[in-house]
């Protein structure tokens, strides 16, 4: 079974085409991805409305490449994210996929973009068994339980803020590295000490029993220790400040991890989302997953950040699992929680 996958729910156009096998395995046939991303570089964020446009212009563009790549005339069903996102961006996406499934004749499915980021996981490391979920993105911090993508999601916990990946942006920003600063911090933070400054670790006390995490507190001693250099009249030691403020990140996001682990007793620990792709994140994730004897399962960092094979590989998941396809009435929601994979009214 075929199935294509929509994504538009920021600033990326994907459109990505799996292949399910009986084995419950999947094969990646299609990644197409279209990104606004350098339209939104000079005002330092997203414009909902540029990214809109964007969509537009590309979706279609971007669906009929990812048909070449695969080498197909049409898939077997059709999934698309239906939230949460930017309304005008998600609109784009679900128009065009409403519109390709009944003009083909394929089973429409509305998906939780949330629940793709878990899901592409299966992509490369096969069916998921029960696990914990890091769920890091631009808009999102989660902590989830995850006993299987047929079942709803749980969240153990959340940020109370801002997000890990807006932090990154934030502080990116701060630093001058551009936009988006995620990927920039990155890579000068590795000619940087990562215990040069001792920055904060919001959430971590041991009676933090909701399994929370807060990020502007951090976000605030790095501006502090900036302006704190303007004043001493030194130059901000970036790529120090840059290792230190991605540690404190990737300590709390690994500690608070692997202690939803031990809480729940889970021994998969899944991470998914946008700042997933950050290398301590992922070299810190593997340090204590092996010392607390925990498995880690991580998507290479392309599939981390947003893309339409998330969509189809867990469309191929709901597909499997006999769901009945959403109605074409089905709207989009914006601020749809994590908790439910397909939207089926
Ligand atoms: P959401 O999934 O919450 O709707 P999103 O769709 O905007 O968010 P994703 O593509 O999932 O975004 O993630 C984008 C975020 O990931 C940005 O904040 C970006 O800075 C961050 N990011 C990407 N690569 C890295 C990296 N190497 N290190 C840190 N952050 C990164
Ligand atoms: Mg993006
Ligand atoms: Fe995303």
């Amino acid at each position: 079974m075929i199935v294509m996958g929509i994504e538009s729910s920021c600033d990326e156009t994907g459109v990505g085409i799996v292949r399910r096998r009986e084995d419950g395995t999947c094969e990646l046939l299609a990644d197409e991805v279209a990104s606004s991303v350098d339209q939104h570089a000079r005002y330092g964020g997203v414009v909902p409305e540029v990214a809109s446009r964007a969509h537009l212009e590309a979706i279609v563009p971007t669906m009929r490449r990812a048909l070449a790549a695969a080498g197909i005339e049409r898939p077997d069903a059709l999934a698309v994210t239906i939230g949460p996102g930017l309304a005008g961006a998600l609109l784009v996406g679900v128009a065009a996929a409403k519109a390709y499934a009944a003009a083909w004749d394929v089973p429409f499915y509305a998906l939780n973009h949330l629940g793709g980021h878990v899901a592409v996981d299966t992509l490369e490391h096969g069916p998921m068994p029960p696990s914990v979920a890091l769920l890091v993105s631009g808009g999102h911090t989660h902590l989830l339980h995850v006993t299987s993508l047929e079942q709803p999601i749980v969240e153990l916990g959340s940020t109370v803020d801002d997000a890990a990946g807006e932090a990154f942006d934030k502080v990116a920003r701060l630093l001058g590295l551009g936009y988006p600063g995620g990927p920039a911090l990155d890579a000068i933070a590795r000619d940087g000490d990562p215990s040069a400054i001792a920055f904060p670790r919001g959430m971590t006390g041991p009676r933090d029993a909701r399994h929370d995490f807060s990020f502007s507190g951090l976000k605030t001693a790095v501006a502090r220790y900036v302006e704190k250099c303007a004043r001493e009249d030194r130059a901000v030691p970036i790529p120090d400040v840059a290792a230190s403020f991605q540690e404190a990140v990737a300590d709390v996001l690994t500690m608070k991890a692997l202690r939803a682990c031990g809480d729940l007793g889970v021994d998969t620990l899944v991470l998914g989302g946008g700042a997933t792709a950050n290398s301590r994140i992922r070299s810190l994730a593997a340090e204590r997953c092996e010392a607390a004897g925990v498995t880690l399962r991580v998507p290479k960092p392309r599939l981390c950040t947003d893309n339409g094979v998330m969509i189809a590989a867990l469309g191929a998941h709901v597909v499997a699992g006999g769901a009945r396809p959403s109605p074409l009435t089905v709207a989009t929601d914006p601020g749809l929680p994590v908790s439910t994979a397909q939207v089926s009214s």
